[in-house]
Parts: structure tokens; sequence; C-alpha cells
């Protein structure tokens, strides 16, 4: 059975192994059993029916609430060869009979169907007379009300399946669902001694970071020119606020599409489609983005505010790397978010109950925004999954930086917001700490108070930032309401006694997601100009023909023959039939015009920047001339030789060997960096990095130790993908 799962998975997909948990819940399905499986967003739910369906005599139903999804699914099945069709509102009055007809005719493996159009008449006649061996219900959580998305049709159908005389297996499927959630879609739809499968909800290739007290305006102005050829969705909480960023991102000349409920259905339509196409970089959304949209190579996901719960957080920062390679999602958190959301909890509809329940999920989202454990373990724990080590990639797991002693300034805070009585804001607070001459701070005589001016030497920006730190922290409190104000907590006191320090993180730093993107080989280039020109002919996206990370492994691959690309990830029989020749033609007339001087190796490397190093002046012989050189002295380094002594064995000097293998980590080749920097310099070179910039070295060689050499600041530029003047 499993053996036969396998095969299809190559066969059909051109994936060589499940996922975590895929396996599993295949064998669940297959085995005749009832399922309830909870994985992430991007976790590969579809495969985990297809499968089976592709297994099971008969048509598999496929229950989904999202248009544009089906459509998706049901084209990629087509194009690998599995028939299959959608009956949703998007078809006209003749097509629909059409697949009607079909389907009862037991043409198709998998049809899928909007929950609104399985009323009782519908469910009847399809279960008379077709063959069911299995309904796969997606997005479950909209079964059920304690999910964050419920929907009355999925009740409905809930109902259909439990009347039916002879039901088929039924398998449930969800990104997002806390135990409790889960405990509710099982009874809801009925399942008869499910397997629960709970899996894969760490994502190994997202960095999660939460940013706290930054200029949100000059923070993405910079994240965004550090990754000037990505793809991100900047989520905003509202559609004003979505507004603002999106016009912002056209006055600094990037290419953003907006997108939210206050569009007409046609704008909403064009903007989906023109990110989707990567005509635009950049999404700048409300949450009513994403449902549904299957864009494999979104770098990043940044939350602009902090969402409501952290199953919508997940599932929009999920959105981000789905096609597997290294993606980054930012939240970018103020406290007062919690407060404009607790406000509008207690505003909103809904009995107490619920509103209970929004509250608790606001918490677990504040805290998740505040932790100082690895952020990926929280949310995994908070899904109910166990056992999952620290990922040693999100913000929290590279924070290894300085906690500074702010005791100080934190009373200067504190008592000047209890000498404001609780009266005003923090903006106010701010404004006084300062020694602000506003109107409004003389009117009040605010200019009387002992605290006025404590801390004039600081921007007022960053002195909000530090009030709003403390109130995160617990020291200060702030009122519910439109104007909050800001007093004192019992937290306080001991503080302004003098008998509790404050400590505080130097700095939150965003990296760069190493490797994502790098840089791009012209084979690369020239595979992904053929995907779009293909793709645009065939009137489709053009991850629908191939995803990056396949094109990569291609260029890297080069192959030459039918055999050598099947081989690679990503390509399977169908595909191969359908593109293998063209590809052919690309990678293998590649190989023979290549430079034959060069070993194979350099088929990957981006010439623009092996000539780049190759140009550095040190006159120490480590140009293109002697190509291959370089690669001497990093054979010589992988086997283990020290650099000293690679250079009097090879008879050059330290420095040029240095160059030799900084030439090699330019050209894409492994390094062990930790022979290459030493552990303890690493972050001490990283801050001043970001503090001086990265454009000249020198000014970087003289902030640091004296012990600090030149190749280990050129070493960790590397390792972290920072660009060099
Ligand atoms: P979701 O769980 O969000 O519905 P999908 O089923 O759309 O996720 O799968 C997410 C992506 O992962 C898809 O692009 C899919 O092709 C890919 N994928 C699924 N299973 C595998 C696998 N075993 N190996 C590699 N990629 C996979
Ligand atoms: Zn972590």
């Amino acid at each position: 059975m499993l053996q036969e799962a396998r095969k299809l998975l190559k066969r059909v997909y051109g994936f060589d192994s499940f996922r975590q948990g895929q396996e599993d819940i295949i064998a669940a399905i297959t085995g005749g059993s009832d399922t309830l499986a909870i994985l992430p967003t991007g976790g590969g739910k579809s495969v985990c029916y297809q499968i089976p369906a592709m297994m099971l005599a008969g048509t598999t139903i496929v229950v989904s609430p999202l248009i544009s999804l089906m459509k998706d699914q049901v084209d990629a099945l087509r194009r690998v060869g599995v028939p299959a069709a959608f009956l949703n509102s998007s078809l006209g009055a003749g097509e629909y009979r059409e697949v009607l007809r079909a389907a009862l005719n037991g043409e198709y493996k998998l049809l899928y169907v909007a929950p609104e159009r399985l009323d009782g008449s519908m469910f009847g006649e399809l279960s008379e007379r077709m063959r069911i061996p299995l309904i796969a219900i997606d997005e479950a959580h909209c079964v059920s009300q304690w999910g964050h998305d419920f929907r009355p049709s999925y009740r409905q159908l809930a109902n259909w399946i439990g009347r039916m005389d002879d039901r088929p297996l039924v398998a449930a499927f969800t990104a997002t669902a806390t135990p409790e959630v889960a405990e509710d879609i099982s009874g809801m739809l009925g399942l008869r001694q499910p397997s629960v499968f709970i899996n894969g909800f760490a994502r190994e290739n997202l960095s999660l970071s939460v940013v706290t007290g930054t200029d949100k305006k000059r923070f993405l102005t910079r994240f965004l020119q550090e990754r000037p050829d990505q793809s991100g969705i900047i989520y905003a909480a509202t559609r004003k606020e979505t507004e603002a960023v999106h016009e912002e991102l056209l006055r600094q000349g990037i290419p953003a599409g907006k997108y939210h409920g206050g569009l007409g259905d046609a704008e909403r339509a064009d903007a989906q489609e023109k990110f989707r196409f990567d005509e635009t970089r950049v999404m700048v959304a409300t949450n009513a983005f994403g449902m549904g949209i299957d864009k494999p190579n979104v770098r990043f996901v940044l939350h602009w505010q902090m969402p409501g719960d952290l199953e919508s957080y997940y599932q929009e920062a999920g959105r981000a790397g789905r096609d597997g390679e290294e993606s980054e999602c930012l939240l970018l958190f103020e406290p007062q978010d919690v407060q404009i959301q607790r406000f509008l909890i207690e505003q909103g509809a809904g009995d107490e109950g619920r509103k209970s329940v929004q509250l608790s999920k606001l918490y677990s989202m504040m805290n998740f925004a505040r932790t100082e454990r690895c952020l990926q373990q929280f949310i995994v724990d908070y899904f109910g999954e166990k056992g999952v080590q620290p990922c040693g990639k999100c913000g929290n797991c590279l924070d290894k930086s300085e906690r500074l002693d702010m005791t100080s300034e934190a009373q200067k805070a504190l008592s000047c917001v209890g000498r404001m009585k609780g009266r005003f804001g923090v903006t106010m607070a701010a404004k006084v700490l300062k020694g602000s001459r506003d109107k409004k701070i003389l009117q009040f005589g605010l200019d009387r108070l002992s605290t006025y001016g404590l801390m004039k030497e600081w921007p007022e920006r960053e002195i909000s930032d530090w009030l709003y730190w403390l109130v995160a922290e617990g020291y200060l409190r702030m009122s519910e309401g439109q104007y909050p104000t800001v007093s004192l907590t019992a937290e306080a006191l001991p503080v302004l006694e003098g008998s509790k320090t404050v400590v505080r993180r130097k700095s939150t730093s965003v990296r760069r997601a190493a490797a994502a993107g790098g840089e791009a080989s012209p084979l690369f280039e020239a595979l992904r100009q053929w995907r779009k020109e293909t793709a645009a002919r065939e009137g489709v996206p053009p991850f629908m023909l191939f995803f990056d990370a396949t094109l990569r492994e291609l260029a890297a691959a080069a192959p030459s023959t039918r055999d050598e690309l099947l081989r690679v990830k990503g390509i399977g029989a169908a595909k191969a039939d359908k593109y293998g020749d063209a590809l052919l033609a690309i990678t293998g007339g590649q190989e023979a015009s290549g430079d034959s001087a060069e070993p194979n190796l350099f088929s990957s490397l981006d010439s623009a920047s092996a000539a780049k190093s190759s140009g550095r002046a040190d006159g120490s012989g480590s140009g293109r001339g002697e190509s291959g050189s370089h690669l001497a002295t990093y054979e010589m380094f992988q086997a283990g030789g020290e650099v000293a002594d690679i250079a009097a064995e090879r008879g050059i000097s330290r420095v040029t060997a240095e160059n030799h293998l900084m030439r090699c980590a330019d050209e894409g080749m492994e390094l062990d960096w930790s022979r290459i920097i030493p552990d303890e310099q690493e972050p001490l070179i990283l801050e001043a990095v970001e503090r001086l910039g990265s454009d000249k070295l020198r000014p970087l060689k003289d902030a640091l130790p004296p012990e600090v050499d030149y190749f280990a600041i050129h070493g960790v530029l590397r390792k972290h993908g920072i660009r060099q003047g």
C-alpha cells in the first residue's frame, strides 16, 4: 500500500519523500480509518487526500470553501494526468451540468465541491449514484464555533454526512486548531474513532521574529531594500493602514499591490493575479487576502500589527515559504496593539463567553510577542504538538545580544508617569520627559513637574518606545478605551525603591535569511526566463510549471539526459514528458557551451560575484587567470588543514589563501564557518556591522577588538549574506 503511495508521490508530483506526517495520514485513510489531520499551512495537506483518492476505487469528494484554491488544485491535477473537476459558483449553468454528468458517470478521481453546494438533494444524488470511498474536508475548523472562521454551511454539511446510511470514510483537515477546537471538529463531523495527527507545525524553513520599539516605516524601508528581489506580503490591521503602507511603498518606487475588503471584486482579483504572476513584488493587505492563494515563492510575511490570535497569525505568516525555501516572518509589535485589539473585542458583538475566548486568545498572542523563548517552539506548543526542539533560527534563538541594565532609565520614566497621576497618555509622558515646549504641556503646567526634561538627550520617539516597553513588561498599565492613559502598576514600586533592576535586550536584530534567494546563476536565469515565457503561453502562473527550488536544482545538476532530469526533485514523469526536451535543450546546451577550462562546479556560479571577488586588490594572484588555484586551497581546507599551513605548503601568502576561501564562499561552496570565525567574535562583528554598515571594512576593523582580523570580518559578511559596499 505505502509502496504504492510512494510511487505515486514520485510519479505524479515528482517528490522523493513524504513530509513529516503525510505518510502516516495516508496510511490511516487507506487503512480505512476516519482521520483528523492538523497540519500547518503549507504542510502539504492536499497530497494527504489526493494520493488516497488515486488509490481508492471511485470518486473522492473534496469539500473546500476556497474557490480559487479548487481551481488551482484541479488544474494541477489535470496537468499531471489525474481526472478531477470542481463544482462551485464560478461555473456557468452549462458547465455545471456537464461536470455533474461526468461526475455521476464516474469519470473523476476527485471532485471538489463548495460546501454551500452540498445541500440535501445534491448530497443525496451524489451518494446514491456515485461510488464515494472518501469525503475529504478541507479547512475543517470552519465547522467549529470555537475556531476563528465558523461557517454555517459547514455545520449543514456535518449534518448531511451524519445522516448518510452507508457513509464513506471522512478525513478532516485543518491548519489551525487548538486541542479544544480539534475536539469540537471531531464531534461536529461525527468522526468515528478517528486517527488524529497533529504534525509538522514547526516549519523549518521559516525564521520567525518579533520586532518591537522601532520606527516601523524606517524599518520597512530598510527591510525591503535589503531584499531587492524578494516577493512578500505585508499584513495590516485595517483598510486605512493598508492604503497608507501601500502608498508609501509606491512612493518609494516598489512595485506593490493592495488588497482589502473595501475594494471591488475586479480590483481585488486583479491585484491577486498580478502578485501571483510576480508583476508586483509586495502585496499590502488586510487579513481578507490570502485564503486560497497558493503562491509558493513568498519570501517574507511581515505583520504591520499584531493580529488578534495566534491561529490567524500563524496561518498568515505560514503563507511564506510554501516552496520550502528559507523565508522570514516578522511581527512588528507595539504594546498599544494589544489595547486596540482588546477594545475591539470588548466593543464587538458576541456573547460574553465568546468574548472571553477571544480575550484569552489575544493574551496568548501577546505572550508570543513578548516571550524570550524560541518563537517556533512557542507556537508549536500552542497547537498541542509536543517535543519540538528550539529552532535555532528565530529572533529569540539567535538573540545573543547583551542585556543592558536600564534601571535608572526605568526609574526616570516611572517616576514621571507616577507624577502625572494617571491622567495622561504615553505621548504626553514622553513629551514631559523630553522637556517639550508643546502647547498642551505648558497649558497643563506639566513643565513644572520635577521630571520635566529628565530624558532630554533621548529622541522623543524612543522615549515613547521605552514607555511602551515598560507597559509590555508590566511596570506600567494602560487604560482601555480610545484615549488610553498610562499609570503605574504594583511592579513599578520595587523599581522606584531601588530594590529591583530592570534589564532590557540591547536590540532586536533582523538577519537576512541566509541562502534564501542567494545569487542566481546564469543557467538559473535562463530556466526562469523559459518558465516565464512558457507559463505565459499556457496562461498559468510560472510556479505551476516548476518551483524556484526545482529550477535551482536543475541549474545545479545541469542534466543532459532524461534519467538525470528525473533525478531532480520536483520533476515527475508527467512533467518530464511535457517539458523534458525543452529543459534538456537549456541545461544540456549550457554544459556543452560552457567554459571548458572551468571545472564542473562552476556551472552554478554567479559570474558577476566571481569577477568581483577575484578583482579584490590584494595583488596576490587569486585572479581568474589562475582559476582552480583557489580550489586547491579549498580542498586542503576542507580536508582539515589550517590556513597558515596550507599557505606554507602551497607557497602562497596567508592573505592569498584566505582570499581563496572567500572566493569559494562567493561561488556558493560550503565552508565550515566555525573554523574561520571564532564563536565569541561573531556577535561582536554583527553588532559592529549593524552599527556602522558594511560599506567599508576599515571602520569595522577599527571598532572591533584587535584580535578580530579581516578574515573573520569577511567571513561574517559572507556567512550572513551581507552585501559589501
Ligand atoms: P496546505 O497544507 O497548505 O494545503 P499544500 O497541500 O498546498 O499545503 O502543499 C504545500 C506545498 O508543499 C505545495 O506546493 C506542495 O506541492 C508541496 N508539497 C507537498 N508535499 C510535498 C512533499 N512530500 N515534498 C515536497 N513538497 C511537497
Ligand atoms: Zn527559535
